[in-house]
């Protein structure tokens, strides 16, 4: 059975096409500048029928959705209740689920009859307890307004928390471990026998780690005093924290972790204090969520600079666990989303 995996954004489509059960990528590809000037691909109708024309055979299709809130906790078969909620969630990821559903509704017109399963970034972490999601604020800004901790990645977690469990020759349900996405966005993760207990994201992607261009976790009181004192508006302010801090912000170079490793072993110091400040935040992490979990059995790392950046991991892990009965072990391990959405449509599908 064929199932064709779509991450929608807003001016791009990312296809992958898999045999499954088999879990063979037998196509993939990336179709951009939708909706641009001058782009002969004028929304992503066009652009899905541009996919379509290149792939045959299609069972059902899983669709990346960013933000899936409260209400999808796991994987769901799409249906107008499904795309009214998914709808709903818009205002909690205004930049991305419209995206996610043009897409949706695109591959609805398009493929008639061929099943749709919904697979939220958000959903894995929905077992975060209380205590660990909700925010020190008053309690009725989360009733009135949704406001909590949601985290995303949630599809890369779960999908390397399972492959370093298959690794380790345990069952998931009796380790503790956890899972560092290290990419452009970066977020790091408690799983608790197989659960998502704690994440480092939060009501917005912003919150956590230093990442490429974001700052991850600052006073919030900030916010406002940086406004007052740079006489920045709302949307210049959320610019900032978004795209101009982080490594980039950090560096005033770049945002890329390799330039900055080079950059730095050339003797840059400020190359030098991104890189530290950025271990440092996942290593205060690390530690942070051994506590949580009362212990750790693995850490993983996934994602551009996960993977493939192994002077950074020695420097995050360097005497980390010295105080650690029985050392936690260090996997590597490339993250798979579309697999794992995949995956997941095809169990359901299946059911
Ligand atoms: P995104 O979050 O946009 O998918 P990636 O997972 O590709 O991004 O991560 C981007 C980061 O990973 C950059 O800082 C980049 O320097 C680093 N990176 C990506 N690929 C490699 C590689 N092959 N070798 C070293 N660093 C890499």
């Amino acid at each position: 059975m064929k199932i064709l995996v779509i991450n929608s954004g807003s001016s791009s489509i990312k296809y992958k096409l898999f045999l499954m059960p088999q879990h063979r990528l037998v196509s993939k590809g990336l179709i951009e500048h939708i909706g641009e000037k001058g782009s002969q691909i004028q929304d992503h109708y066009s652009g899905l029928q541009l996919i379509l024309k290149k792939v045959d055979g299609v069972s059902a299709v899983g669709h990346r959705v960013v933000h899936g809130a409260e209400e999808f906790r796991k994987p769901v078969i799409i249906d107008n209740h499904v795309i009214r909620k998914i709808r709903q969630c818009c205002q909690l990821a205004p930049l991305h689920n419209p995206a996610n559903l043009t897409g949706i509704l695109a591959c609805k017109k398009l493929l008639p009859g061929v099943k749709q399963v919904a697979v939220f970034d958000t959903a894995f972490h929905q077992t975060i307890p209380d205590y660990a999601h909700i925010y020190g604020l008053p309690y009725q800004y989360y009733k009135k307004f949704g406001i909590r901790k949601y985290g995303f990645h949630g599809t890369s977690h779960e999908y390397v928390a399972h492959e370093a469990a298959k690794k380790l020759k345990k069952p998931l349900n009796k380790l503790k471990i956890i899972t560092c996405h290290l990419g452009n966005g970066c977020s790091i993760a408690a799983v608790d026998k197989g659960k998502s207990v704690d994440t480092s994201m939060g009501f917005t992607p912003l919150e956590g780690l230093v990442m490429g261009t974001r700052c991850g976790d600052i006073d919030p009181a900030l916010v406002t005093y940086i406004m007052h004192k740079a006489k920045l508006g709302i949307p210049e302010v959320e610019n900032l924290l978004n795209k101009a801090s982080g490594l980039r912000g950090i560096s005033g170079i770049s945002n890329d972790m390799r330039f900055l490793q080079e950059k730095q072993e050339k003797g840059n110091s400020r190359a030098k204090l991104a890189i530290d400040i950025f271990t440092y935040r996942i290593r205060k992490y690390i530690g942070a969520y051994s506590a949580a979990m009362s212990g750790c059995d693995a850490v993983v790392f996934t994602a551009g600079i996960g993977e493939h950046q192994e002077k950074i991991r020695e420097k995050i892990c360097r005497n980390l666990f010295i105080y650690f009965k029985k050392a936690p072990k260090i996997l590597v391990i490339p993250t798979e989303e579309e697999l794992m959405i995949a995956r997941q449509a095809y169990k359901l599908i299946s059911e």
